[in-house]
């Protein structure tokens, strides 16, 4: 079952498993962990990325497998489609209906703009997305032993300085309003028998700011969003890939055309 170097691993483990019990390994300085990294990490190997050469990110160093995708030709050609013909005519056009695209057709409700005006087009089923699979949670400081500047602390340091800080500060800011709109919405948060929730460390979190639900974290938020975006009911063109954006004479996004999975048709949609 197991592919031979992985078994060569494997009987490395068990010979030595022994000897390692008991034994606390030493923390690695920063410098030392920076050298493991160099070495064989394989995002830190500069002939595993290249400089982009097309789009909104040109001249991004990204690794090679997304400059392919992005630097690739278009699945249709311009003469294949009449922009002229649309077919969706919409306020607000949402591509994929995972986390963060649902959230983002919500809060768009919450703020004004009426159901009909929004549509959500997606590859596959509403909620067939990497949300689903996010198993061990979700962060937010809202336990007064923490706070959103402590929140941001550790998630600057953990990006290694990287981060865009106005992106990290909404993140920490928005995160624990965030959660107690899922808690209204019915998502079951792991609590203490006095109603408390209970949160834990995540990776390089100097606080327990982690929010569970057991370990499908990611489901049954998705699980939530999905129901109320039902209830509302928002539109959601399932199966539908967009398969490119459409802009207007300056460049503005404007629509995007789709690729109907099961009748392997394209759709042009047109957005504000
Ligand atoms: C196994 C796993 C475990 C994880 N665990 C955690 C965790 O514990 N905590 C945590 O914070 N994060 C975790 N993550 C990361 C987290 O799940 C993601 O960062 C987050 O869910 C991304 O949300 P999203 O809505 O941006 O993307 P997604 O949830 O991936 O949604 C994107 C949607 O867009 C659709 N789509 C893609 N291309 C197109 C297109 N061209 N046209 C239309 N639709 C399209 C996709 O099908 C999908 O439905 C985990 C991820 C994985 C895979």
């Amino acid at each position: 079952m197991y592919p031979k170097e992985l078994k060569k691993s494997l009987q490395k483990v068990e010979a030595t498993r022994e000897k390692r019990l008991g034994v606390l390994p030493k923390r690695m300085s920063a410098k030392e962990r920076d050298e493991v990294l160099q070495q064989y990490h394989p995002d830190y190997k500069p002939e595993a990325k290249r400089k982009l050469k097309v789009g909104a990110s040109k001249g991004a160093i990204v690794p090679h497998e997304v400059a392919d995708l992005l630097e690739a030709y278009p699945a249709i050609r311009a003469k294949d489609i009449d922009l002229g013909k649309v077919d969706y005519e919409t306020d607000l056009l949402i591509i994929g209906g995972g986390g963060a695209g649902t959230t983002a057709a919500l809060y768009a409700y919450y703020n004004g703009v009426k159901p009909e005006n929004i549509l959500i087009a997606t590859k596959l089923r509403h909620g067939d997305a990497n949300t689903m699979m996010a198993q061990g949670g979700i962060q937010a400081a809202d336990k007064p032993h923490d706070s959103p500047a402590i929140h941001y602390l550790d998630v600057i340091g953990g990006g290694h300085y990287a981060n865009k800080p106005e992106l990290v500060a909404k993140l920490v800011m928005d995160a624990p309003g965030i959660i107690h709109w899922h808690e209204r919405l019915g998502v079951m948060y792991d609590k203490k028998a006095t109603g408390e929730m209970i949160t834990i460390h995540g990776g390089g979190t100097s606080r327990k700011r982690m929010h569970s639900a057991k370990d499908y974290t990611g489901m049954e938020i998705m699980r939530v969003i999905r129901d109320e975006a039902r209830n509302i009911g928002l539109n959601v063109l399932e199966f539908s890939p967009a398969i490119e954006l459409i802009t207007d004479s300056t460049g503005r996004v404007c629509g995007a055309v789709l690729f109907n999975m099961e009748t392997e048709q394209y759709y042009v949609v047109r957005a504000k």
